[in-house]
């Protein structure tokens, strides 16, 4: 057995069959499944440390913030954060882009500045630019995409002026697989002072990601795509930037003193994390890694490369199919189309299959209008999957086309 063979032995729930066939999983873009060292941290803390962290003297609760201020710690090495105080935990890279547009944006942005995204963005990375706009009445800049799904970088270095506060990007796409050169696009932002938060929700689980290499201000993810719990996710940001930061909710924790006069707020991380934590989330997440470490990151990404180019390689010979995304840079993600057949009987079909893959607009619904497609069929990988995954794959869309056309 080679390593990813064992690795994949790791996920219990692959061990299911769906529809009578063994369950062929790919759509870890959308959530990645969970290796058995991860549910095991979180049931360990559940069966033997649960109690609330930071405020208890007890030894059970300090075991607990142990566990917990110990999975930050990984964090920051794992991202290369120079300090825990960048690392904010919040439920997801949703939340984490909302704190920054709620806070950051709130306290630094005059009718008239500028965000820029790509046209490439998911929802997440757009929706809370817009109610910012109508609430402060800022501009709202779309970097374009060209016919393959890149950005361009002559492109990018016009739109920026001294209007710009800010460029929101994401470093891999959901719905195409795109890369994006995140570090150089930081560095032409900041040369007009703008700052920079990058969503990172597909890039983590699938690559080496270092903040302090990139220079990104802010840097957003989720555990539950690289094989953590969901609810659970991390907002790094720069420290001077968070420490001028207004707090994000208001509660418990995130304070230190109150008196009806008058609140002092907790240092960082703190300050943005009000209520009583997800702690077996950070524990999960801690856990997860570990996980993606005792691989190694650069493995991972070379491995999903080579299912990629397999599955590249083995779509495009399909009849009547064509691939939407075909960047030069690109993670394991592959999004596409058969002429003449919607993708939601594709993806229906192929389930029974047991082949699950998503057939949505994958939330990112201009990246759809830019195509002229009402949507994708896509596979997206992860470390479990290997090339009989995507032979099943190549087998059901075939199958799956000759029933429908
Ligand atoms: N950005 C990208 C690129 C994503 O793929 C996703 C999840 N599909 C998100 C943001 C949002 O992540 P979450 O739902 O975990 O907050």
């Amino acid at each position: 057995m080679n390593d990813f063979a064992q690795i994949r032995q790791r996920f219990p729930i692959l061990k299911q069959t769906e529809n009578g066939q063994p369950l062929v999983y790919l759509d870890s873009g959308a959530t990645s499944q969970k290796p058995q060292e991860v549910i095991d941290a979180i049931t360990r803390y559940y069966t033997l440390e649960n109690a609330n962290v930071h405020r208890g003297v007890y030894g059970l609760s300090e075991r607990a913030t142990e566990a917990y201020e110990g999975a930050r710690e990984k964090v920051r090495r794992f991202m290369n954060a120079v300090s825990t105080k960048e690392v904010v935990f919040v439920r997801g890279t949703t939340e984490a882009i909302n704190l920054v547009a709620a806070t950051w944006g709130r306290a630094n942005m005059n009718p008239g500045d500028e965000v820029i995204i790509t046209e490439m963005e998911h929802h997440s990375n757009i929706v809370p630019w817009q109610l910012l706009r109508d609430e402060l009445g800022i501009r709202l800049t779309v970097l374009r995409i060209n016919q393959k799904g890149e950005i361009c970088l002559n492109a990018l270095e016009s739109l920026l002026s001294e209007r710009t506060k800010l460029l929101s990007i994401t470093h891999m796409s959901n719905a195409l697989g795109t890369i994006n050169p995140v570090k150089e696009m930081t560095a032409l932002a900041h040369k007009v002072g703008a700052k920079v938060l990058i969503d990172g929700a597909q890039a983590v689980p699938h690559m080496k990601v270092d903040v302090q290499d990139i220079g990104c201000d802010f840097y957003a993810f989720s555990a539950h795509k690289m094989y953590g719990p969901t609810g659970i996710g991390v907002l790094y940001g720069k420290e001077s930037l968070l420490e001028a930061m207004p707090p994000y909710q208001g509660g418990g924790d995130m304070i230190y003193s109150v008196t009806f006069e008058r609140t002092e707020y907790n240092v960082l991380p703190y300050k943005f994390e009000a209520g009583t934590p997800h702690i077996a989330g950070g524990i999960g997440l801690g856990a997860a890694v570990d996980f993606m470490e005792s691989i190694g990151q650069d493995k991972i990404a070379e491995y999903e490369n080579q299912l990629l180019q397999y599955a590249t390689e083995k779509l495009k010979a399909i009849d009547g199919l064509r691939i939407i995304g075909e960047a030069e840079n690109k993670g394991g993600v592959i999004s596409f189309i058969v002429e003449g057949a919607h993708p939601h009987d594709m993806a229906t079909l192929m389930d029974q299959d047991g082949i699950a893959v998503r057939a949505s607009h994958h939330c990112a619904m201009p990246v759809m209008q830019h195509f002229d497609v009402p949507a994708t069929v896509r596979a997206s990988f992860g470390v479990y999957n290997n090339f009989d995954d995507i032979d099943c794959l190549v087998a059901a869309v075939v199958e799956a086309r000759d029933m429908l056309l």
